[in-house]
């Protein structure tokens, strides 16, 4: 399960797997999914807001 989480003062969404936050809800469910089955989703991840700063 995603969940809401604050982050640098943004409600994000946190997959609960690897722990990166997203803006999207259905970003941080796409994650988790990949996750779950060991699959690592650049194109997904690529939206975490730990790979923008
Ligand atoms: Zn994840």
């Amino acid at each position: 399960m995603v969940v809401m989480e604050q982050f640098k003062r943004e409600e994000t969404y946190r997959c609960e797997v690897c722990g990166f936050h997203y803006e999207a809800k259905g970003d941080a469910e796409a994650c988790e999914e990949g996750c779950e089955e060991g699959i690592c989703r650049n194109d997904v991840t690529a939206k975490a807001l730990e790979r923008r700063a």
